[in-house]
């Protein structure tokens, strides 16, 4: 039998039904703020990504899905979105002269080991801002994540954190201070950490490895080499989030992987899911558009991780049986078919809210029943040579003991419409 490849999930209706509602809250906010959504390709040339998220990062050093074209070229499967998004933005010449807030939805493809929150293929919700150099879209960014909690109900499970990296030469300044700290200790370091001294040192800091967090003890500051700018940049956003009574707590330890992020940098993480916890990142990334080559540009943004926003909900009010349908239609003879097809069409109309799902197959009302009940819908609605010459349908109720009734197409609505408040 063939199998689903490690690491990558199937979503079975019972989920799909969850991540519909959680995703469609999302939106819902993004396309409050006025975001615009966009569709960029999953495949793009590889050397986006290792100019774009930086040669010496986990996601490049060894985390893509690589592979060669028919006429050899390099290609990969894009392992975040931020990249292909600012090449889109710069090869529809959409930078110029004007600003953008965009946002987009799909699958993001990292060969890591996968386990609860973590997996190969990932669908990522993420939100880009070009144009804007201030603090001010660092806190629309940041508080869009705050809508989302609120408009899941999740507030008080999830906490930010924040840290500023200074400007990019703040942070050239700190990671060369940085690595002559850490040099002469270099044996005491962790394996990965020791990788990452020459690679990518900022990453050591997040390091779980006790003996490194020991060493990191005296290290440089990262705090000290802040700007001038850098510091009124970080203080701008505090006090609008302050102002908001968003609640934060500031990282010095917090740098992210990816090689782009510039000022600001945020997490939010929740308790609840395991090991696996940071449920949105994201940042500043001022040097990227110029690094993908564009005119330089100031860029900042988040991508949220669904399944783990999924396993957070599930957390917080369990898996929930939810239904498949809310009215299930019987069609009792198959010369009524098409009577009972117009009649489902004509209840969609007036109810769009409602999920209408019409029998199919024939059988015997007993078994349409059982159908109807599997599906887990409060009504079925059964049509049959009476209802069809009368014009009036019988409506059960399958959740209530209640006597069946016998109404008009418009009273049908009219009591469907009634039940759904
Ligand atoms: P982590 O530290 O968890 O590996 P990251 O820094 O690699 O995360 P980003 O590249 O910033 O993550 O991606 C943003 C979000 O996408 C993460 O906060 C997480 O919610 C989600 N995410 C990232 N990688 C995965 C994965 N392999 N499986 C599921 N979700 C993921
Ligand atoms: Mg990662």
């Amino acid at each position: 039998m063939i199998q689903s490849i490690r690491g990558m999930r199937d979503v079975l209706p019972e989920e799909g039904r969850r991540w519909r509602r959680i995703e469609d809250r999302i939106r819902d906010v993004l396309v409050g703020h006025a975001y615009e959504e966009i569709h960029l390709p999953l495949l793009e040339a590889t050397e986006l990504f290792s100019r774009g998220v930086g040669e010496a990062t986990d996601i490049v050093e060894k985390e893509m899905y690589t592979l060669a074209d028919r006429d050899g070229d390099s290609l990969t499967l894009r392992p975040e979105g931020t990249a292909g998004c600012v090449r889109a933005l710069i090869e529809h010449g959409l930078l110029f002269n004007q600003t953008q807030r965009v946002f987009y939805a799909g699958p993001m493809f990292r060969y890591e080991r996968p386990q609860k929150g973590r997996y190969r293929q990932f669908y990522q919700l993420g939100a880009e801002a070009f144009g804007f150099p201030g603090p001010d879209i660092d806190a629309e960014l940041v508080l869009l994540g705050y809508q989302f909690w609120r408009a899941l109900g999740v507030t008080d499970q999830v906490r930010l954190e924040l840290n500023t990296l200074g400007s990019g030469q703040a942070r050239a300044d700190y990671r060369e201070a940085l690595v002559a700290y850490l040099t002469p200790l270099a044996d005491r370091l962790d394996e990965d950490s020791r990788r990452r001294l020459t690679r990518n040192p900022l990453r050591i800091l997040d390091s779980k490895n006790p003996e490194t967090q020991a060493l990191l003890a005296d290290a440089p500051r990262l705090p000290d080499y802040v700007d001038a700018d850098g510091q009124a940049h970080f203080d701008g956003l505090r006090r609008l989030l302050d102002a908001m009574e968003v609640p934060y707590v500031v990282n010095p330890g917090l740098v992210r992987g990816l090689d782009y992020y510039t000022h600001t940098v945020f997490e939010w993480i929740t308790d609840t899911i395991g090991a696996q916890g940071t449920v949105c990142a994201g940042g500043r990334y001022d040097g990227l558009v110029e690094r993908l080559g564009g005119r330089p540009t100031p860029g900042a943004g988040f991508a949220l991780g669904l399944e783990r926003v999924m396993l957070l909900l599930e957390s917080a009010e369990g898996a929930g049986a939810d239904s498949a349908a809310d009215v299930y239609l019987c069609v009792m003879d198959p010369a009524h078919q098409a009577w009972a097809l117009a009649l489902a069409q004509k209840l969609r109309d007036a109810l769009p809210a409602f999920r209408i799902r019409t029998h199919a197959g024939g059988g015997k009302l007993k078994n349409q029943m059982k159908r109807a009940d599997q599906s887990g819908a409060r009504f079925a609605i059964v049509v049959g040579e009476d209802e069809v010459a009368r014009g009036a349908p019988a409506l059960k109720h399958l959740r209530e003991d209640r006597p069946q009734e016998s109404l008009t197409v418009d009273a049908l609505i009219a009591r469907l419409s009634a039940a759904a408040d």
